[in-house]
Parts: structure tokens; sequence; C-alpha cells
């Protein structure tokens, strides 16, 4: 065993807000194996382990392609790319997600637009989509955040009524599904992070790209491999390098066995803590009833967010806050967003400061989840957010 776990067994042992150590001490078995299998062949760069897992997660995701690449925020880059959004075009996202969504868009040269999000789920309000179309938006890159799918159907109805793609950044998904079709299958390509922390995390950096385009899966394969064509030193167009490790793809590809029972144990503690935190100052982000969530974050919202925070970490808690701030309020993203659409992104500038990502990992024990809730129940905090 290459890693030693030590726990103090009194309750005052910390509880992390995810444990990588937990879930690669009991997979040991399973990976160096793998791993070997690597370092057997050298075949360390898109290899038969990558090929392999490629074949594998497409099937997960009852998607006809998937096409491994470098990391998530690529698969986004790669996806709007593959599908022609470039200077001039806009592309509507929310502005409550990690940083990369809004990067890939600006990264192929078109501007992010952001609409707001719902109150309850904090998901994209399809409601307020259509009055951000205009006549350059290309696509609509909904993102299911915390692992709650966004209603990925509605979106599409609005956008092929309007002629546009949607790519769904389903990076925190793995697994959910939406209208009962898998996170990323159901819009025109899904994109995947493989990012250590997510529900199905590598060992390093890695995404992936799923469709049911055969003719966008070979633009994709060729775009994330130097633009080649079939040999190795001919080149159809210019493309980067934007490739899976085979080492990630092999230990990926130990872990895809797993996914369900984690999902569905994320899902139980989620349940629990639901059950636990009625009635207390804290208020569960709701899922939408049209998806089955996989829990990447267990996410509350409170009145009080820092008091708490600073409570429960003294009892050895460990909290997160995904994300502290929106996109349009991002030195990095604020040129491409006007005064006025700023002001009109009310909830997630509301909710921004209200968010409260608890311990949430496959391994967390049932003990653990009441801990947590016991010490959020005895926070008495002066203020409550407004019930729904
Ligand atoms: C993790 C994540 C990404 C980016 O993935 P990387 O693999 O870190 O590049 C994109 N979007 C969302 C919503 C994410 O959570």
């Amino acid at each position: 065993m290459p890693m030693s776990h030590v726990q103090a067994p009194n309750s005052s042992r910390i509880i992390p807000l995810a444990d990588l150590q937990a879930q690669h001490q009991r997979l040991w078995p399973e990976l160096q194996p793998a791993i070997d299998r690597v370092f057997a062949t050298s075949d360390f760069i898109l290899g038969e382990e990558v090929r392999l897992f490629e074949a594998e997660f497409a099937a997960f995701c009852h998607a006809s392609e998937a096409i491994a690449c470098g990391n998530g925020t690529d698969a986004l880059e790669l996806a709007l790319w593959a599908i022609g959004v470039g200077p001039g075009d806009e592309v509507i996202t929310v502005p409550n997600t990690f940083a990369a969504t809004a990067e890939a868009i600006v990264r192929c040269g078109a501007v992010p637009r952001f609409v707001d999000v719902d109150p309850q789920t904090l998901l994209m309000d399809v409601s307020k989509l259509e009055s951000a179309i205009t006549a350059r938006t290309r696509a609509i890159i909904p993102v299911h955040l915390y692992g709650s799918c966004a209603d990925v159907s509605a979106v599409m109805e609005i956008a092929s009524r309007h002629g546009l793609s949607v790519i769904e950044d389903a990076a925190q998904a793995q697994g959910a599904t939406s209208h009962g079709k898998k996170a990323g299958a159901t819009g025109r390509a899904g994109c995947f992070s493989f990012y250590p922390g997510k529900n199905l995390g590598a060992c390093g950096d890695a995404g992936a790209v799923i469709t049911s385009d055969r003719q966008l899966a070979d633009r994709l394969r060729q775009a994330r491999d130097h633009g080649r064509a079939g040999k190795k030193y001919e080149h159809a167009f210019v493309g980067r390098n934007s490739r899976m490790d085979s080492l990630q793809g092999a230990i990926l590809r130990v872990k895809l066995r797993y996914l369900d029972a984690w999902n569905a144990r994320r899902r139980e503690i989620a349940t629990m803590y639901r059950d636990l935190l009625a009635g207390t100052s804290v208020v569960p982000v709701a899922v939408p009833d049209t998806s089955e969530p996989v829990y990447h974050q267990f996410v509350v919202r409170t009145a009080e967010r820092e008091a708490l925070r600073r409570a429960l970490d003294e009892e050895g808690i460990r909290t997160g806050i995904h994300y502290p701030i929106p996109l349009h309020r991002q030195p990095a993203f604020a040129p491409y967003v006007s005064v006025a659409e700023a002001d009109r992104l009310s909830v997630a500038d509301a909710t921004a400061g209200q968010i409260l990502s608890l311990p949430m990992y496959p391994e967390l024990a049932d003990r653990d989840v009441c801990r947590v809730a016991a010490s959020i129940s005895q926070c008495r905090p002066a203020a409550r957010i407004p019930a729904a």
C-alpha cells in the first residue's frame, strides 16, 4: 500500500469534504495491476486502455461515442470548436459554475452570455433562456451543477426552435439522469471532467466528450491529436494536443465499475442529510424532479455562512463553497458582461453568499453524517434565509 491512513478513534477526528485516500486505499489491489499493465506495454498516450475506457464510458452513458481528452476544460473547448463556435458568436451559460465553462467559450473566440438560475435548484432558469438569445447566439451550455441535471429537454426544445446546439457541461454529473437519459447524452455533445475530486476521478487530469454524432466524433478525435488524418504525420487541420494518458484510462476503467454503487451511496447520504437537517437553519439546495442526481456536492443555503463554517471547522468538519464568486463578478469575465446584464443575475448573486458544501463522499460513514448534522443543529443563527 503506497499510503497510510491514520485516524484517531475519537469524535474530534477530522471529517474532510472529500476523501480520495479512502477510495484509493480500498481500490489499490485493482489499481496496481491496471497500472502495471500500462508499464508492461509503455503505450503511455491514447493507448489500448484509453480506447477501452472510451468504449466502456460511452456504453455507461448510452452514447455511441466517447472521445477521451486531456481534461474537462478541453472537452468543453473541443466540443464548442467542433460544432463551429468561433469569433463573433455568443454562447449562453450560467454564472454559478466553475470558471472552465466560460473559459472554454472565450478560448473559442466567442462571448459568454449568462442567464440566471432557479432559486431552488440553482440550475439554469429555462424560463429566462429565450430572452438571452440574440442573432449571434450559436450554442447553449446547461451546467449540471452539484450532480443534478438541468432540464436538458426543455433547453433542447428552445434550442431547436432557434437553430442552436446544446453542449452539456456534465463535469459534476457522471451517471446522473435527466428525464431518464444519462447526463451528457441528450445534447449534441456532453463534456466530462475526470479531475480527481469528481465522482469518477482520474489520478491526474483527464476528460472526455460524448456524442452520438459520428461526424462530430471523428472531428473531435482528430482535433485532440494535432488534426491527424489517419497517418502519423498527415495533418488535415490545425488541431491541438489534448490526449488522455493510458495510465488515467486504466485507472478510470477500474473506477467506472464502482461508479453506480458510489453514486447510490452518495444519494443515501443525501437522504440522511435531508432528514437530519429538516427544521434546522440550513436549507438544502433542491433537486429538480426531472433528474436523478449523483450529489457531486451536497449544498445547503444559510443566512450566516461564515459563522456556521467557522463553527463546523472548530468541530473538525471541513466544508467548501462552490462557488463564492459568480463568473459575471470575476475580473476574467466581467469585460464580457454589461452592467445591466449583471444586475439581472440576482439569484446567482444572492445565493453565492449563502451556499455551503458539506462533506460528501461514498466512504463517509453514517455516524459522521449524523455528527455533521448534529453540529449544524447546535448552531443557533440570528437570521434564517427566507422560506421558499
Ligand atoms: C471540473 C469542472 C470543469 C473543468 O474540468 P477540468 O477537468 O478541471 O478541466 C468544467 N465544468 C465544471 C462544472 C466543473 O466542475
